[in-house]
Parts: structure tokens; sequence; C-alpha cells
């Protein structure tokens, strides 16, 4: 008799999920425990270390799981709360009979120590119940991480060229140019049935965790939404129903939206006729969760590319694809990739001193710079920002503006993104900030009050987007919304909106805080 234990941790989901296709598959299986683990490690012992918008999407992942383990495979999810080891060696003696653990390979740093502490603890065990760990690779990205950065040829990529380079040499091209990239698994007919022993009686389990019921869990974290945004669920359910469906919507039936998708050229402040859907795909927050798979993402691109014209990376769906690879090899293959010290991908800045309320105001939107505080309204209120809004903002804190190091921005989007993703948010914030290989130049700078003209595509002709995050500035005229301080008093006065009494001024003068930066990040560069 053998339990398997699939331990759902990057990919919540059941299709294309290598791990709990091969437990579900495995002929060693006489019983499937679907396991959920929320490691206070990482989300606090009360949840504080996440936002309440981060955790309600987690929360309806779950459900969405257990639900479609229930009507699919007549199965369901045990959630429980605690350190992942002990939570699996409870199981594994418990169960009284040998266990298979399936789960998926996590590249993170604290995931690798989870990892390789489970494999020590079972392959010493003592037990006279045999336990076996596997953790399947390429199941959160395309590629086996592991594989690919041990191979010897592997190269730091740090271009999109690059990237183009390694996945053609990795995965070779079709005749019709396409990457050959393994199809993504299906969901597997059936499921050996739920273990008996974890059914109903949970009492003898010992304090160290907890098991959590779904509805124990919604209570939980409601209490930490007392004080949410109305907006909160503005943009996104979260599971992998929802994810199928926006997949399908926005992706496998809308050949020419992705064949002409241009990342440079969407709007970061969404389009007036749909103010709550986001002009790129809005599956970042299901890819980071899990809830679709990346290998199915790619392939609906690619049929939708089969026989016609499409842009190419580095614009292109696939590009974007092929960045968050690339932010995963090297997150992988570059140590201290969360800081800046050693990190041979980050250039050493000497950034001015922590500026408690400087940053208070950045993170709250009350810089006085509509834009600026426009998408941190928009982030604090739904856990969402456009791309573009995430290039100005992260400028604005650092080289631009604020002159604050780029981990202090990268701790409130790690807190409060949706898409929350440890490789991909460090990978972004070295970037923008300026000190990576793979950063724009540092003097090219975002102006945090743009025009119509500006690249980072903002709608300024009714003005809508700023007008709904800013409430204070709904009666502005959009010819002065973007830079409201220089309007007259008489326009303020009649747009019911007094500067520097009912909205901030600028907390700094954009062109001389610019100009003074652009000198200091020389200075760092020489020094
Ligand atoms: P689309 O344009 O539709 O792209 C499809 C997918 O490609 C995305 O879902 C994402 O998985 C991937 N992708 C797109 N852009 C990037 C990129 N620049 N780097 C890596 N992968 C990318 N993205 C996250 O997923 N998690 C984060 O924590 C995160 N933090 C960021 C921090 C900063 C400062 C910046 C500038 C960007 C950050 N991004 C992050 C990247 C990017 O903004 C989001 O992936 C994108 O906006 C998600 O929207 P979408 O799914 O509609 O993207």
């Amino acid at each position: 008799m053998t339990t398997s234990i699939v331990w759902f941790r990057k990919c919540i989901r059941l299709h294309d999920n290598p791990s709990f296709f091969e437990a579900c598959t495995d002929k060693n299986s006489t019983s499937v425990l679907p396991l959920y683990i929320i490691d206070p490690e990482i989300v606090g012992d009360s949840l504080e270390n996440i936002s309440y918008n981060r955790m309600r999407f987690l929360f309806e992942c779950l459900e969405d799981l257990d639900s479609r383990l229930r009507s699919q495979l007549a199965s369901k999810l045990l959630i429980t709360f605690g350190q992942p080891l002990e939570v699996l060696r409870e199981i594994h003696q418990k169960s009284k009979c040998s266990v298979g653990i399936f789960s998926d390979y996590c590249s993170e740093p604290y995931g690798l120590q989870i990892t390789r502490s489970i494999e020590n603890y079972f392959s010493n065990s003592k037990s006279k119940y045999f336990c076996r760990t596997h953790f399947a690779a390429a199941s959160h990205t395309i590629t086996d991480i592991e594989d690919l950065i041990s191979s010897p040829n592997f190269q730091n990529p740090k271009s999109m060229r690059d990237m183009v380079k390694l996945f053609s040499n990795h995965f070779g091209r079709l005749d019709n140019g396409l990457f050959s990239i393994p199809e993504p698994l299906s969901i597997p007919s059936s499921i050996p049935s739920f273990p008996q022993e974890f059914s109903s009686d949970y009492a003898d389990f010992p304090d160290r965790f907890k098991i959590l019921s779904l509805s124990q869990l919604h209570s939980e974290i409601e209490r930490l939404g007392k004080n949410a945004s109305p907006y909160s669920k503005s943009y996104f359910k979260g599971g992998e129903t929802e994810a199928l469906s926006r997949l399908s919507k926005k992706i496998s039936t809308q050949p020419k939206y992705v064949n002409e998708f241009r990342k440079p050229k969407t709007m970061s402040t969404n389009s007036v006729s749909e103010p709550m859907e986001p002009s790129t795909s809005g599956l970042s927050p299901y890819l980071s969760t899990g809830c679709l798979s990346i290998r199915l993402f790619w392939k609906e691109c690619e049929k939708c590319h089969m026989g016609n014209d499409f842009t190419k990376p580095p614009e292109s769906l696939h590009g974007q694809m092929l960045f968050r690879e690339m932010f995963y090899l090297l997150s992988r293959s570059v140590s201290n990739w969360d800081q800046d010290l050693d990190n041979q991908m980050c250039k050493k800045i000497d950034w001015g001193d922590y500026n408690d309320s400087a940053l208070r105001s950045w993170e709250m939107g009350l810089t006085g710079f509509p834009y600026i505080d426009a998408m941190m309204r928009q982030l604090d209120a739904t856990g969402w920002m456009h791309h573009l809004g995430r290039h100005a903002v992260s400028c604005f804190l650092t080289r631009g503006q604020l002159w604050q190091h780029w981990k202090y921005g990268r701790d409130v989007f790690q807190k409060k993104l949706l898409d929350s993703d440890w490789a991909v948010n460090n990978a972004n914030w070295l970037w923008l900030s300026g000190v990576a290989p793979f950063s724009m130049p540092y003097f090219r700078l975002y102006n945090p009050c743009p025009d119509s003209k500006s690249s980072l595509n903002v709608e300024t002709k009714t003005a809508a987007f700023i007008k709904f995050w800013i409430p204070e500035l709904k009666e502005f005229p959009p010819k002065y919304i973007l830079e409201p301080h220089l309007s007259s008093i008489s326009i303020q006065q009649s747009s019911n909106c007094v500067i520097g009494k009912d909205y901030p001024f600028p907390m700094v003068n954009r062109k001389e805080s610019a100009k003074e930066n652009l000198m200091r990040f020389k200075d760092s560069l020489a020094a």
C-alpha cells in the first residue's frame, strides 16, 4: 500500500501538472492525498507578510482546486498551515504505510532549502514505512532550470537575442521555425481514492501545524480584509477555472490580438471603454500562482501564429514569456539575486538613506504626481498595475526622483502584487533601477507627468483612469490633470481641488531631482 502525497506548491492546477500526473498514474499509488501547505515563513504567522488581495486571490485558487478535485475526480484538497517538513513528516507517520511525496521544483533559495531538507530527512529516515520523494522539473517554467544552468555551455543570458539562441539550442526548431517545446500534459482521467485516515478526524495531529477547512481559511483572510478597498475584486478572481477561461477569452479565440501584440504599444491606463480590463493578457496572477501552465499559454499563442504573420520577441507574447524564463534562469544561476551585495548582475549604487516619509508617500499614492499616484493607488486597492505603470513608479522611486534603494520598492510590490514572483520581481527592479546588464541606459528616465506622446501610453483625452483612482481630481480639466499644480488657482477652485489643500503639491521638483540623481548615478558608476 502506498499513499502518494501531491504537494501543490508552485502549480495550483490540475492541467499540465507533472507531479500531479505522475502521482495519479504511478502504479504503486493506492491512494492520493492532494495537499496544500501554507507556510508561515512565507505568509507570516498571522498572514502579515502578504496583502489581503494576494491572500484573497490565493484562497480563491485553493477553493477552485478543491472544487475541481471534487467535481472532476471525486477527491478533495487538504489544506494545512505549518512548516512543510513538519507537515509531511506527520502525514508520513500517520499514514502507516509507504508514502510517495510528489511536488514541483522550486528555484527560490528558500524553496530549494525546503526541498533539500525534505529529501535529506526522508532519505535518512529510519521509519519502517518507506518514503520516496519526487520533485518534478519544468513545471513552473518551460525549461528545466537545474538541467540548463548546469550544462557545460550555459552562459547567463543578458538579452532577448541570448534567450532565443538558448531556446533554439535547447529545444531545437520545427520545420515551420517554431521551437519544439513539449506538449502540455492533460488532466488524469481518474485518481486513486483520497486516503481514509485523512478524511475526517484530524484531532490527533500535533499543535505544530493546523489543518484548515476552506471556511476557516476564508474567515482568517476576511479578517484581514476589514478595510479592503471596494475595488479589491475589480480585476481578477483566483483559480484554474478563471485562468483557463481568461486564456480562452484573451488568447485562444483572439488570433489577431495575439499576432499583433506589441508590448510597448499597450496602454498603461487601460482603455476608456474597458476601464477594468488590462490591455495586456492579464495572465500574470495565474502564472505566478501556477493556476495556468506557462507551456499551455505558449502553445495557445503558437496556435494563433500558425499560417499567419505575427510579431516577434521581444515585443510579442512569446517575447514576454522568454523574459520570464530568462529571469528564472538568472535568479538561480546568479548568487544573491535579491541583493546588491555580491550580485554580479547589480551595479553598486550609492542610494540615499532610507526615507520613511518619502516611501510612504510613494506607497500610498500621495506624491503629488497624479500618474504615479493613480498607479500606486490602483496597486494598493486591487493588487494590479500595468507593466508600463510599473516602469514609471519604479523609475520614480529609484534613479528618477526619490533616489531610494530598489529593494524598498521591491518589497512593496512583493507584498501587494497579485502576480508577485520572487525571480521576476527582483529582475524587474534591477532592470528599472538601471543597475543590471539588461537595464535600459540609466539616463533614460520616464517623465512622471507623461503627455499623450509618452512611451508610457497614457489616455489623456478624458484622463478617466487618473480621475477614477484620484477622485480628488475628478472635476479637473484633462488638460491640466497630469500637473495640476501648474493650473491657475481659479481652475483649481472651479474643479473643487486646491493643490496643497485637497491634493498634495509635487513632493519634489521633477526636473531638478532628475538632474541631481543622474549625476549621483554617474558618480556611483565612476567610484
Ligand atoms: P503580458 O504582457 O500579457 O505578458 C505575458 C506574461 O509574460 C506575463 O503574464 C508574465 O508572466 C510574463 N512577462 C511579461 N512581462 C514580463 C517581464 N518584464 N518580466 C518577466 N516576465 C514578464 N511580473 C510578474 O509576473 N511578477 C512580478 O512580481 C513582477 N514584478 C515587476 C516589477 C517591476 C518593477 C516591473 C517593471 C515589472 C514587473 N513584472 C512582474 C513584469 C510585468 O510587469 C508583468 O509580468 C506584467 O505586467 C503582467 O501582465 P500581463 O500578464 O498582462 O503581461
